[in-house]
This record gives C-alpha cells, structure tokens and sequence, in this order.
C-alpha cells in the first residue's frame, strides 16, 4: 500500500515502523533486568459501589519507571513480557505486591468490610500450571481471605481458553476467589457460554458506556447496557463498568442497575495509600 504510494511516503512510513520495531526490541530486551532491578510499580484504582458510594476495593495496574523513557503503561510492556514469557513472574510479583497490599487495607478498622483487590491475569499465567498452587501460596504468605481477591481475565483470553485453563479457573473460583470477565462485550463471545464459566463479575468495556458521558445519553447505548445488566443479573453476575469520567455517566449507569463503577470521575490511578482517606470519604454524592 505504501509501496504503491512512491517516494517519500514509502521511505517515512518504512522508517517508522523500523523505529518501532527497534524501541520495541530493546524495550524487550531490558524486560528482565528491569524485573530484577525493580522498576515495575503498582498503581490501585477505587471500585466505587454505585448505591452508597462506598469504596469496595481497589485493581492493580502495573506500570514500568523505565531509567530513560520514564513511566510506561502496561499497554507498552505486558504485550512484551507475554510474548517473552516474562509476564508469568512478573504477574505473580503483582499478585504478591496486591495480596499483601489488600491485607494491609483490610487492617484499618474503619467499620467498613475489608477493601479487595482486583489483579489481572494474563493468557500465558492461566495458562501456566502452578498458577493455582501459586495463588494459594501468595494468599497464605499474605495472610489474605481468598474472597478479598478477584482475578480479573478477559473475555478475549476466556474464548481461546481450553479444558484445562477453565478447569484452572474452577479451581481458583472453588478455593473462594472471584473471577472477572474483563473487557466484556469486546470478544464477540457467544454469551450462553457465560453459563458455563466460574464467573461472578461483568466488567463491561468503556467502549460501551461512552455514549453516556453527557446528557442526552445515546439510546443504543443505554438499551445495550439494560440488557448487558438484566442477563448478568438473571445468571446471578454482577456488573462492574469501566471508564466513568463524569457525573452524568455514573447516574446513568447507577439508574440502569449497575453495581460497581471505575474510572476518573471516582480516582485515577495512584498509590494504595490514598484508598485509605478515600475508604473513609464517601466519594459519589
Ligand atoms: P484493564 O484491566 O481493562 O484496566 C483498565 C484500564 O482503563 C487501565 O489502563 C486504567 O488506567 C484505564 N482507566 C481507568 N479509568 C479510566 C477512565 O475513566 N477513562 C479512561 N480513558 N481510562 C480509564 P492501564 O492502567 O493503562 O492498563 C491497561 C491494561 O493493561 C489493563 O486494562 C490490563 O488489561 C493491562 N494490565 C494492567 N496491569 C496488569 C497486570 O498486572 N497484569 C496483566 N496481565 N495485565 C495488566
Ligand atoms: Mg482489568
Ligand atoms: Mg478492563
Ligand atoms: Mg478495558
């Protein structure tokens, strides 16, 4: 396509992705001893419950303080570490930060039920096989009740997953902790499979509540979130929305039944010790 263009446009567009393809070699290439110099740190963004406004937890969101790039989000680097295999310790280090982190939360004494936390798990750590021994061991050394933790998998992963991986994920539903369908409504999955799968949370895509950022909210909108909610509702799921960035969207979404609510209208991302103050405020009004 390029080609066809001639001249310059061709040599631009070839010399862009070469770059590309060279930052992204290296950035690679500097994935384990990143690992093992430490620069990978944990970012926790509020879960807001959408009827009292209370704050329920927290996900973990891993970002890279790369020496010379600075911070870099985990869309830069966890395609990488996959493709290396490095995601597999890398993702169990952030279930061990997030574990001891919860169980630090839960501490406070506030009256309220201990904040969870979220952690997302990759194809390659469903995939691996001690992944279910592992989760054991880290919620022991962390001394965390197994339902403060939600493992969060995309539907994208959980169409490609075979026996074994739902049987993983069984499992890990059976010891008492909470599975997530990420990015629900991206996958195009056939959704009777819902059924099937150890699931008891939606976490519907941005892509879906955007249209309800301002008043008049989109009517496609609006009447594909009903019934996104009714159906999780009717299979005892619940629903987490993702990417709230105002005030209109949350009402919307709390008036349409959904449960739980996360995005910048609540917090973005940050250190885990600013959910203690937020754990004591209620945040929606
Ligand atoms: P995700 O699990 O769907 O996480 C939600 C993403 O939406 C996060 O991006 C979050 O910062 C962003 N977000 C939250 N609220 C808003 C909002 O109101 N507006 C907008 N526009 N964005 C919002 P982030 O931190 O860049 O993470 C991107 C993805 O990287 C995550 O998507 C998750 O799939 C992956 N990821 C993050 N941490 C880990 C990890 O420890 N392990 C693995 N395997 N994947 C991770
Ligand atoms: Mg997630
Ligand atoms: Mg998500
Ligand atoms: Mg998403």
């Amino acid at each position: 396509r390029a080609k066809a263009a001639g001249g310059n446009r061709y040599e631009t567009a070839d010399a862009d992705s070469d770059a590309r393809a060279i930052a992204r070699h290296s950035l690679t290439n500097r994935l384990p001893a990143a690992f093992d110099n430490g620069e990978f740190f944990i970012e926790y963004q509020p879960l807001v419950r959408l009827d009292d406004g209370t704050v329920r937890g927290a996900e973990a969101l891993v970002r890279w303080l790369h020496p010379v790039h600075g911070v870099l989000g985990p869309d830069q680097f966890i395609p990488l570490a996959e493709s290396t295999g490095l995601i597999v310790p890398l993702g169990r280090w952030v279930l061990e930060q997030a574990a001891r982190q919860a169980r630090a939360w839960g501490g406070t004494g506030d009256g309220r039920a201990p904040l969870r936390v979220n952690v997302n798990l990759s194809p390659s750590q469903l995939r691996c096989p001690t992944l279910v021994a592992d989760t054991v061991a880290v919620l022991d050394d962390a001394g965390l009740d197994p339902s403060a933790l939600c493992l969060e998998v995309t539907e994208n992963a959980l169409i490609g997953a075979d026996e074994e991986e739902l049987h993983t994920l069984r499992r890990l539903a059976d010891l008492g902790v909470d599975i997530a369908l990420d990015d629900f409504g991206t996958g195009y999955s056939n959704l009777s499979y819902l059924r099937r799968l150890p699931v008891s949370t939606l976490k519907l895509d941005r892509s879906f509540t955007r249209g309800m950022q301002q008043a008049p909210a989109d009517p496609v909108d609006v009447k594909i979130v009903e019934g996104i909610v009714s159906l999780a509702h009717t299979l005892d799921l619940s629903v987490t929305v993702e990417g709230v960035e105002t005030g209109t969207q949350a009402e919307h979404l709390r008036s349409l039944g959904c449960d739980t609510a996360q995005g910048w209208y609540y917090a973005r991302p940050g250190p885990p010790e600013r959910l203690h103050t937020l754990s004591l405020a209620d945040v929606a009004s």
